[in-house]
């Protein structure tokens, strides 16, 4: 979501005649989009804007530094402080005026730079992190699309669920949609640009248009993937986060009838036991979140799930943890993401009692990350001698001489192929598993 976020922003100073560079010594301005998920990422990205802007300094006192972001959003003007040379501060609401604010300062610097003025590169103190109606509807240009055969599209932003361990409530708002048209409109763009797979974002899809009248009996969320479906020279459709709750069957019946669906669903259990998703503010409990497992593999028979779960939340015990790793065993998820439970400033789950201590999280993480690793490499594994459709996206990272592309159900497969097969979707043959990785050759 915040490279979505930030491509957003990207593209408003491309569209008033700024350039991007990737090299920070190079920059005259430097924005950073920060997350608060967890601790680290925080203390990362002060760590980072901290150490540039230091660096920096001496040699370029005119760059023009800005947090955006949920940090930006939730620190407000603390961040001025832990950052002295700081200029702004964005909140998730206002990436839309980030660029305004931005360039009027890069003029009054360019005047005082004119002047010799060097005092005036002192830091300028901007910040807005007021809320505004609408802001999910400026979410929807793309850089270069055409350059790409995969793109995210924001179809809503914030939630309201108030998980205990969560702070995105707090910095992203209220849960607001946008119209279905317009996302329409978006995904119609990027096709006629060339973009072939588009992953719908929001914190709860589900929940997207939940106030819709139903159509045929259908709700807002798969009438939305109804008519992105219906647009020609679109391949794949993706989406990300879906939630236990308000999953209703049509949404399990969509993978039954709508073909561009991708075969993967990334779908956060959090916990296996139902007295920590309690405790968690997770409305459901384990046997439904495992049911709409069933149901979905039923619906399409070659799904790979994957998951987030949080190990650590306060008061979890031994016997709360060996549930969680007997549900991911019984679920044999392709993959999962797995978060040493972090506290996070103003949540419930902060100031419960019983915080595990590092130690167990961390043995907790190990162990479990274990069991998933051994479920995905065995999957894998069986994938070798197969073909399977590949969309492939550009060249290989790490070896130029390849292609990297993903299966319908999101494994990542590095091709031998040329570059004039970028955007393509081909029957590929699946020859090696290093584990995590799929090498394969053009049928
Ligand atoms: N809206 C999505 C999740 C978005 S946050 C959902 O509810 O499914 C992405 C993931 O970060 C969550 O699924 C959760 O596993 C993890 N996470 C959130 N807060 C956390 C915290 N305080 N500590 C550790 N992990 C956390
Ligand atoms: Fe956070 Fe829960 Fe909302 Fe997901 S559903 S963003 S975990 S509060």
């Amino acid at each position: 979501m915040n490279e979505r976020d930030s491509e957003q922003v990207a593209r408003m100073f491309v569209q008033n005649g700024y350039t991007l560079t990737t090299s920070e010594s190079e920059a005259d301005v430097i924005l950073m989009n920060s997350c608060s998920i967890r601790e680290q990422a925080e203390q990362k990205a002060l760590g980072k804007m901290g150490l540039v802007s230091s660096q920096l300094q001496q040699h370029r006192p005119h760059v023009v530094y800005g947090m955006m972001g949920c940090m930006a959003q939730s620190k407000k003007e603390e961040l001025f402080k832990e950052i002295p040379r700081l200029d702004l501060v964005i909140g998730t609401q206002k990436y839309h005026r980030v660029f305004e604010y931005v360039d009027s300062i890069v003029r009054q610097r360019q005047e005082h730079r004119m002047d010799n003025l060097q005092s005036a590169f002192s830091g300028s103190h901007v910040i807005d992190v007021a809320e505004e109606v609408d802001s999910q509807n400026y979410i929807k240009d793309h850089l270069n699309p055409g350059e790409r055969s995969t793109a995210f599209v924001s179809i809503m932003q914030g939630c309201q669920m108030k998980c205990a361990y969560c702070i995105v409530p707090y910095t992203r708002g209220e849960e607001r949609c946008r119209p279905i048209a317009d996302v329409v409109d978006e995904v119609k763009m990027l096709v006629d640009a060339g973009v072939k797979e588009v992953t719908l974002l929001g914190q709860i899809v589900n929940r997207y248009g939940r106030e819709f009248p139903l159509v045929d009996g259908k709700g807002g969320f798969v009438q939305l993937l109804e008519a992105v479906h219906e647009i020609d020279g679109l391949k794949r459709i993706r989406f990300v986060s879906p939630h236990p709750i308000g999953f209703r069957q049509d949404l399990v019946q969509a993978f039954t009838y709508l073909p561009k669906l991708c075969s993967h669903i990334h779908f956060p259990m959090q916990s296996g036991s139902d007295r920590i998703l309690k405790l968690m503010r997770r409305p459901y409990k384990n046997e439904a979140y495992m049911e709409l497992c069933v149901q979905m593999r039923q619906a399409r028979p070659d799904l790979a799930i994957t998951t987030d779960i949080i190990v650590g939340f306060p008061g979890e015990t031994e016997e709360d943890y060996l549930e969680t790793r007997k549900a991911v065993e019984e679920i044999q998820f392709d993959n999962a993401f797995i978060f040493r439970y972090s506290p996070r400033r103003g949540t419930p789950a902060a100031a419960m009692d019983n915080q595990i201590p590092e130690e167990v999280k961390e043995a907790r993480n190990q162990d479990l990350l274990e069991v998933v690793n051994k479920i995905a490499v065995r999957k894998n594994a069986e994938l070798v001698g197969t073909v399977q459709e590949v969309l492939l996206e550009g060249p290989s990272k790490t070896n130029a001489a390849r292609l990297a592309g993903r299966t319908s159900q999101n494994k990542p497969v590095m091709v031998e192929a040329g570059c004039e097969h970028i955007g393509e979707i081909r029957p590929i043959r699946i020859d090696e598993s290093t584990g995590f990785t799929l090498y394969g050759s053009l049928c």
